[in-house]
């Protein structure tokens, strides 16, 4: 089982990463990966000791929207900063996570904009995948990598949340479509109904943690261990079994960003 999207370099685990990384282990997560901040050092610094403690880990680096705010002054900076980050870290597999948020608008949309063009421009660059963060602005999002998208860019839209007509779109460009806690939440009737149009060769699991924990531990600190009940929710939407989920999940994630380290 892997956990495809989760924040174990937050300053939330801090304290007590490696107990996580064994009660994910405990609970048969064989791999992670964990999403870095690359405008934020210390979140660099912490990757090497998490993938000591835990070899299989892989890495995205990227600035993520509400961040981009923070590069507003030093704009044509950003793809070295990302570079540079990629190259520190063992194991940074692709970039992420980039995208657009207009639900909280932390960063002018604009700005926003700026950030992840470029952010997608150098992903092509280098054919690494992409790792996307899309609230309220899939369909811009998706024009963004439609545009830069004629070398084959791939990705995953992840913790996805949009309609029907989206998700179509997001499959029709050749992305993954990332599912994590929000799935098992008893009022998620939407996403449940968008999820279950997603063929399982198409999806990834994810616990987004330390956020968005799944019932029943909702509104706790998530952690990777607790991506078996997505993985279980997504079992009983399908009506397979779990191993099946588990399996072809494991599959897309290496189809996705490769069997082994670059
Ligand atoms: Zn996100
Ligand atoms: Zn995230």
């Amino acid at each position: 089982m892997i956990d495809s999207h989760c924040h174990l370099a937050d300053d939330a685990f801090a304290g007590d990463a490696d107990a996580v990384i064994d009660r994910a282990r405990a609970a048969g997560v064989h791999q992670a990966l964990c999403i870095l901040d690359a405008g934020h050092p210390t979140e660099l610094e912490r990757a090497s000791a998490l993938r000591h403690a835990w070899p299989s880990l892989r890495f995205a680096v990227g600035v993520h929207p509400h961040q981009a705010h923070a590069h507003a002054a030093r704009l044509e900076q950003v793809a070295q900063t990302v570079e540079r980050a990629l190259d520190a870290v063992e194991g940074a597999c692709a970039v992420g996570e980039i995208g657009l948020d207009f639900h909280y608008d932390f960063s002018p949309r604009e700005l926003q904009a700026v950030v992840l063009r470029t952010q997608v421009r150098l992903a092509a660059e280098r054919g690494l995948p992409v790792v996307i963060h899309a609230r309220l602005s899939e369909g811009d999002v998706l024009d963004v990598l439609e545009q830069a998208g004629r070398r084959r860019l791939r990705g995953v839209f992840h913790c996805f949340t949009g309609d029907r007509q989206t998700v179509e779109r997001v499959l029709r460009a050749g992305f993954f479509v990332g599912v994590g806690g929000i799935l098992t939440f008893t009022r998620a009737h939407d996403v449940r109904d968008t999820i279950r149009q997603v063929p399982l060769e198409r999806v990834l699991i994810e616990t987004d943690s330390p956020y968005l924990a799944p019932t029943p531990h909702r509104g706790k600190r998530n952690e990777p261990a607790w991506v078996a009940r997505v993985a279980e929710a997504l079992a009983e939407l399908h009506g397979v079994s779990c191993e099946t989920v588990v399996a072809q999940t494991s599959r897309n994630f290496a189809e996705l960003f490769g069997e082994r380290d670059r």
